[in-house]
């Protein structure tokens, strides 16, 4: 059974008004700030080499998340490269994906990263149009062209791009201008978020949730699907997009179910038959790491299987299902798939000996109503 690893990163320049994530604004890498960056990296080290029960374990991906984690340093992340490498089995060519904010995709700062392994590079765009990132407060970074255009032909990498849609108060022209200034920087992967209005956050105190938000984010994410697959993008996943063969490996296994170990503060892991996760603020988790096994009922496991699994644009199988629960699908669920199935909200194909279940284009536009559908019953 090979792994992949999650290291969080929770450190941002900046507070973005949308983003509910717990992180600390480290604006720049010097002073006190390099004091608790330089202290993240030992708990990090300290973290993986405590982990002795799965030391040895075969990792196929490995995944800095965040947070902002390009703005831990190409020495930090170099050096839990080599400690994952010194305690686990990192085959070669494994997966190693980073995410990086546009300030940080500097030819000269990515290129020892890619020297130790990294193969994998994802910025977080969000809207090339100034206008719409002050307009969500995203944390304001200035997108230049030339810089782009040099990271998108850095060879030997996967490059990625974050954008988001369905923000209130975009045009059409600026939606489709997102589209194809993407396109023309030919990423071999495209996520496209919705905006969400998480409470508590800036944004959500200054943006209804109301009908027009939501009209506006269906006809936006219906716009970007076409855009998109009229590109050669093939959307594999409710948000994420690519040219074939470039899906990320890593987060495949969150939305299949298979296993990954988590580490730093707030991060989450799933051995395959537990899960665990990290609710410690930065301080505390230098101080120690501590996790805390997050035990759950069957129902609830189940439950969680198919929230991601429907996720997926091929959705899910029974055959998978029973090889994972080694049982059927329960009964009430059974009759919540047929129900949306009747209301064209889901599709049930046959896929060899077994049926295969997946959301429709009608059903992926509410696909937080028709996956509560799914699974309220073992709620
Ligand atoms: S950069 Fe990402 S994680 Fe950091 S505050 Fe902004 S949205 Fe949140």
């Amino acid at each position: 059974m090979n792994f992949g690893v999650y290291i969080h990163i929770p450190f941002c320049r900046g507070k973005c008004d949308y983003c509910s994530f717990y992180s600390i604004p480290c604006p720049r890498d010097q002073g006190e700030t390099r004091i608790l960056l330089d202290g993240y990296l030992q708990a990090l080290i300290k973290d993986i080499a405590s982990n002795i029960p799965f030391h040895g374990a075969v990792v196929d991906s490995i995944y800095f998340g965040g947070g902002t984690p390009s703005l831990f340093g190409q020495n930090r992340i170099s050096a839990v490269l080599r400690t994952l490498k010194e305690f686990f089995q990192v085959i070669p060519h494994a997966e190693m994906s980073i995410e990086c904010n546009p300030s940080d995709i500097r030819v000269d700062a990515l290129l020892p990263l890619i020297d130790v392994g990294i193969n994998r590079v994802t910025v977080g765009i969000q809207s090339f149009h100034e206008r719409l990132r002050k307009l969500i407060g995203r944390f304001p970074e200035p997108v230049k062209p030339d810089v782009l255009e040099q990271f998108f032909t850095i060879p030997g990498i996967v490059h990625g791009l974050d954008l988001m849609v369905g923000i209130l108060g975009a045009s059409d022209e600026e939606l489709y201008g997102d589209l194809s200034s993407a396109i023309m920087l030919k990423p071999e992967h495209i996520s496209v978020y919705l905006l969400t209005l998480e409470k508590g956050t800036s944004l959500a105190d200054r943006m209804a949730n109301d009908e027009e938000f939501q009209n506006l984010q269906r006809q936006q994410l219906a716009c970007a699907i076409d855009y998109l697959a009229d590109a050669g993008y093939h959307q594999y996943e409710i948000s994420n997009y690519c040219i074939s063969g470039f899906e990320s490996k890593h987060n495949l296994k969150y939305w299949t179910f298979q296993p990954y170990l988590g580490f730093g503060a707030g991060a989450h892991g799933f051995t395959g038959e537990n899960r665990y996760y990290n609710n410690q603020s930065v301080e505390e988790y230098i101080k120690s790491p501590c996790y805390v096994q997050d035990v759950r009922s069957v129902d609830a496991a189940m439950a969680e299987y198919l929230m991601t699994a429907l996720r997926l644009i091929d959705g899910f199988s029974e055959t998978s299902f029973w090889e994972i629960f080694q049982t059927d699908i329960p009964y009430h669920v059974k009759q919540a798939l047929q129900a949306l199935q009747h209301e064209k909200l889901l599709k049930c194909m046959q896929d060899g000996n077994s049926l295969r279940y997946a959301l429709t284009k009608e059903g992926l536009f509410i696909s937080d109503y028709v996956i509560y559908r799914c699974v309220e019953s073992l709620l």
